[in-house]
């Protein structure tokens, strides 16, 4: 059920709407639109008795939402969510692609420093970098748990980037929560319900990425999790799903970004690295996210990639992601978007 306010309805009168649908035993989530607001209701089992709110003041309408997403959902809010990061003007959603660039893993300081000065000084906005690592086994690197984070952490202050790492457990996410600017949900934790509710109780955006057998209800409805605790700034990511195929690492789902934009108006990046798999392929992949539509890149890149902890063969040498970068300019002007231009004072440190 959501209930859509006036265009001309005060604060006061969706404040009492609010306490109405809590009254009522249901969650009241206020979605501020461009020219109204809604309030979705979450927590109820049945049909809410819409009688005793479509009478309220300042009330348009009560709609019933038949699909499983509600605040996910386009019907919820038809103007496109831009997610914003305190302390910065870099946004995701926004006409500005959202470029976040990075190693795999956070290794040492000098790896991390020389990787995030080429990424700032090339365009990203962003830092990626995992200091908790999902590895498939494990006696593989984990991960430098907080030591990570700290040096995430100063390399932000150094290079002026936001950053965005991975939180893999309740532990982690503790900690990611208080140094990062993006929680990081991974494909191997898309459907760890417990996790995406603790993400939802976060004021930090959250970069949820596409399970690698998830399919697009799924993925929405992962994002619903995080939005039902309350956090609203869910960015999602598609980073290619297991198919028959084997000559990439994953196949790169890139129908899934229009028809994420049809439905909902969260946001939605691509990752071409973890697709691809090697590096060789992780520029067209950009180029192609890019043309269809998605609203930024998460890319992987490493100094010294034959000597990396993790992801070394498809992470890109420094050198490669600028010229991808310029490459993309073309293709972001003719699809409307622009590209951030770092100045150089802004990346010497
Ligand atoms: C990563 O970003 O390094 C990562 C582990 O990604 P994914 O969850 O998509 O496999
Ligand atoms: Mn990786």
């Amino acid at each position: 059920m959501l209930v859509l306010m006036n265009v001309n309805a005060t604060d006061e009168q969706t404040q009492a709407v609010c306490k109405r649908v809590e009254e009522l035993g249901y969650r009241p989530h206020p979605l501020p639109g461009a020219t109204r607001c809604a309030i979705g209701i979450t927590g109820n089992k049945g049909a809410v008795d819409a009688d005793s709110l479509s009478q309220m003041p300042g009330v348009a309408e009560v709609i019933a939402v038949s699909k499983p997403y509600k605040l996910v959902s386009r019907d919820m809010k038809s103007e496109n969510t831009v997610v914003r990061f305190e302390g910065s003007d870099a946004t995701v959603g926004g006409t500005e692609l959202a470029l976040m660039a990075g190693p795999c893993s956070v290794e040492s300081r000098d790896q991390l420093f020389h990787a995030a000065e080429a990424v700032a000084k090339a365009g990203a906005r962003f830092l990626r970098g995992g200091a908790f690592k999902p590895r498939t086994s494990p006696y593989a690197f984990q991960g430098m748990a907080e030591k990570g984070l700290e040096l995430m952490a100063e390399a932000r202050e150094a290079f002026g980037l936001l950053i965005v790492t991975e939180a893999i457990c309740h532990e982690s996410i503790a900690l990611v929560d208080q140094y990062a600017d993006m929680i990081q949900i991974g494909a191997r934790n898309m459907q760890n319900f417990a996790l995406l509710k603790l993400a939802g109780r976060s004021k930090k955006p959250v970069l949820l990425k596409r399970g690698m057998a998830a399919t697009l209800d799924e993925l929405l409805m992962a994002a619903e999790y995080v939005m039902s605790e309350g956090n609203y700034n869910v960015v999602l990511c598609e980073r290619g799903i297991r198919t028959f195929t084997d000559h990439t690492r994953n196949t790169l789902d890139i129908s899934i970004v229009p028809a994420v934009k049809r439905l909902s108006h969260l946001p939605i990046i691509v990752d071409p690295s973890h697709a691809a798999g090697k590096r060789e392929k992780v520029a067209p992949l950009a180029r192609a996210g890019v043309a269809v539509g998605a609203d930024g890149l998460i890319v992987e890149v490493h100094c010294d990639p034959d000597h990396a902890f993790s992801d070394g063969a498809q992470s890109l040498y420094p050198d490669q992601f600028a010229s991808m970068v310029r490459d993309l300019r073309g293709i972001a002007e003719i699809v409307g978007r622009t590209m951030y231009q770092p100045t150089s004072a802004a990346v010497t440190k």
